[in-house]
């Protein structure tokens, strides 16, 4: 029998497209499985309707990127069916073998989360749909819409998975939990709330950012870190972090963690929640729905004698009695305020019930903090001048222009023209002048602002933030936005 060259490269062609047809039903079998092809079978369709199916599917990437895909199954990029879920009592469901779409989305937006880099996922209703969009870098980035019925499948699957209550959509709830994929796992902690048109669902990932460790990787200067490293190494006082919510003031109290001695101090930390394990740490975590509190957790803590206490936040008048005490008798305490600057710090303490003359004899450094965005160094676009609204402050502090950049696009950053985040800072070093003037009786905050700008003015946070937009890390609309901050409150 005659066999044709062009005869075996058709039969060829049919083959390789049926299996490939075969690869794309095993990748997403569900949609397969519930009989959207028409009652008809897998073997069938691969058969028969293979190549045509196929190159139907194939309009959004190119045939010849499927097959490389097909022949290197063991390097592909991982798929919603190898991971699973861990909920929040630390069992696994929505295993590997399960079956359902709106599981298998909710994986799919997990993996698209780590691999983007986001810190969080939020789903929005939005009239007849449902939109999905993540942050990443501190801007929100549109991923997809669903029907609103399909989103609300998705709501629920998280929901279960975060032990919440399926059944009730107004009030706001809180849950988390885990997905584990080869070894590794990332934490999620969710929060809902019922919205006008159905309920929004936002999900932190919890310590995936692959993030600094190191008071060095973080980015201060040799002077601050200096000063730091002498601050982490006092036997008692109080240190605090100040910054509005993001502006990564956690990962700088757990780099400050780390340049602790362990083999020396006794370290515990509370947390809400934890954010990280660290080792020779005890780390303790704080659960409103059990009424374990931050204060309560702290005075169990003290019972433990810590040399270090790790407080993840002041945020209530007994929390930060305790807390002033503790370091008034012999601890370290190092913790967070969500405060605007320095001396909203010392404001937002004193509000807590907390004198000026206790804490002119406990607190020792204030950290403030921004996180400005990275341009992305694949598409900045250099700029000629300096705009005008910084001119005179450069020329001030004789930064030089020609390495000063703005933000473009590019596929390598979503095009968003960043990619990344630095921070900024500003230390505060309560030192006897300071503590001088909070130990007068008739002393004001302006008074104690007064000193602390005018000690303050070449270190500070403008002044690092103009930094970095003159060598080129960041741009002019970050730096702006972020000293805009400071004289606009919290944002
Ligand atoms: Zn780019």
């Amino acid at each position: 029998m005659e066999f044709s060259i062009v005869k075996f490269f058709v039969l060829a062609a049919w083959f390789f497209c049926g299996i490939a047809l075969l690869d794309k039903m095993n990748s997403n079998p569900a949609k397969w499985n519930r009989g959207d092809t028409g009652g008809a079978s897998r073997e069938f369709l691969t058969l028969f309707f293979g190549p045509v199916f196929f190159l139907l599917s194939q309009q959004d990437s190119s045939f010849v990127n499927s097959l490389k895909n097909l022949f290197n199954r063991g390097k592909r990029t991982i798929k919603y069916r190898d991971i699973t879920i861990i909920d929040s009592h630390g069992a696994p469901m929505y295993g590997t073998d399960c079956d359902n779409p709106a599981i298998d989305k909710l994986k799919d937006v997990i993996i698209l989360a780590v691999a983007k880099r986001a810190s969080d996922i939020f789903l929005d209703p939005a009239g007849e749909r449902m939109q999905l969009r993540f942050r990443a870098d501190g801007s929100l980035i549109n991923i997809e819409n669903f029907t609103a019925d399909f989103g609300d499948n998705v709501v629920n699957a998280i929901k279960v998975a975060a032990g919440m209550d399926i059944t009730e959509k107004r009030r706001p709830q809180d849950g988390s939990f885990a997905a584990e994929c080869s070894g590794s796992s990332v934490a999620f902690r969710v929060a809902t709330v019922g919205a006008f048109g159905g309920e929004k669902v936002a999900i932190r990932l919890l310590g995936s950012e692959v993030g600094p460790k190191t008071l060095e990787d973080i980015g201060f200067n040799p002077e601050q870190l200096h000063l730091l490293k002498n601050a982490v190494g006092l036997s008692s006082g109080m240190i605090l972090m100040c910054g509005a919510t993001g502006s990564g003031k956690t990962t700088t109290l757990y780099a400050l963690i780390n340049n602790i001695d362990f083999s020396l101090k006794n370290v515990i930390s509370i947390e809400d929640p934890v954010e990280r394990v660290i080792p020779h740490v005890s780390q303790m975590e704080v659960n409103a729905k059990a009424d374990i509190t931050f204060a309560k957790l702290l005075r169990n803590a003290l019972r433990q004698n810590p040399d270090v206490i790790c407080l993840g936040e002041i945020r209530d008048e007994e929390t930060a009695q305790i807390a002033v005490h503790a370091a008034q008798t012999g601890h370290l305490i190092i913790s967070t305020v969500h405060s605007n600057d320095s001396v909203d710090t010392l404001d937002r303490l004193s509000n807590l019930g907390i004198p000026f003359r206790s804490l002119a004899a406990t607190l020792k450094v204030i950290v403030n903090q921004r996180l400005v965005r990275r341009l992305c160094e694949h598409c900045r676009q250099p700029l000629t001048e300096i705009p005008d609204r910084w001119k005179e402050y450069f020329s001030y502090c004789r930064f030089p222009a020609d390495h000063i950049y703005a933000p473009c696009g590019c596929p390598e950053c979503n095009g968003t023209g960043y990619k990344g985040r630095a921070a900024c800072f500003d230390i505060l070093v309560i030192d006897a002048s300071l503590r001088a003037e909070l130990e007068k009786e008739n002393t004001s905050l302006s008074q104690i602002k007064t000193i602390a700008e005018a000690r303050n003015a070449a270190n500070s946070l403008t002044y690092h933030a103009a930094y970095l937009a003159a060598s080129g890390v960041t741009s002019f609309e970050e730096i702006d936005r972020v000293t805009l901050a400071l004289d606009g409150g919290i944002q």
